[in-house]
């Protein structure tokens, strides 16, 4: 985790993960992306958010990218696989992860605004996506919701 070169890895692996969480976004999907990779720095799976289309309620980045890299490795344990995410994983997702036994898991936003921002430098990003894709939804419910009381 300290070796520098993992960390230069991190980096582009959360910059990539960002994209595919840009692409996820794009489909009106919940932007959120996720790339897992091998000890070595292989990239596994890359994934964003699939859960409108096809409808799937357990279609995570997450949980899509360790189906991508169990495939791929013939294995549903993935002991050495590293994962960054845009996003801190949801309960359903720390369950997945847990039974693949990754070696470590990083996120860029936190859930909790307050929480630890381990990939500092994409956090703001990574948030800035999620506002985005969700001001213009919540603005759309509070118009319906006033036209309904109309
Ligand atoms: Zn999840």
């Amino acid at each position: 985790m300290n070796d520098p070169s993992w960390l230069q890895e991190e980096q582009a692996f959360s910059l990539l993960a960002l994209v595919v969480a840009t692409e996820a976004g794009m489909r009106e999907e919940i932007p959120v992306g996720a790339v897992l990779a091998d000890p070595v720095g292989r990239i596994l799976a890359t994934a964003g958010n699939r859960c409108l289309n096809p409808v799937d309620p357990s279609g995570h980045a997450e949980i899509r990218a360790l189906r991508l890299a169990a495939a791929r490795v013939g294995n549903f344990r993935l002991p050495l696989a590293r994962l960054v995410i845009t996003l801190e994983p949801c309960p359903m997702c720390l369950a997945a992860l847990s039974m693949a036994r990754l070696e470590c898991i990083r996120f860029a936003a936190s859930r909790t605004q307050d929480g630890q921002d381990i990939l500092q430098e994409h956090a703001n990003a990574s948030a800035m996506l999620l506002r985005d894709f969700f001001q213009p939804k919540r603005e759309n419910k509070n118009a319906r919701q006033n036209q309904t009381q109309e």
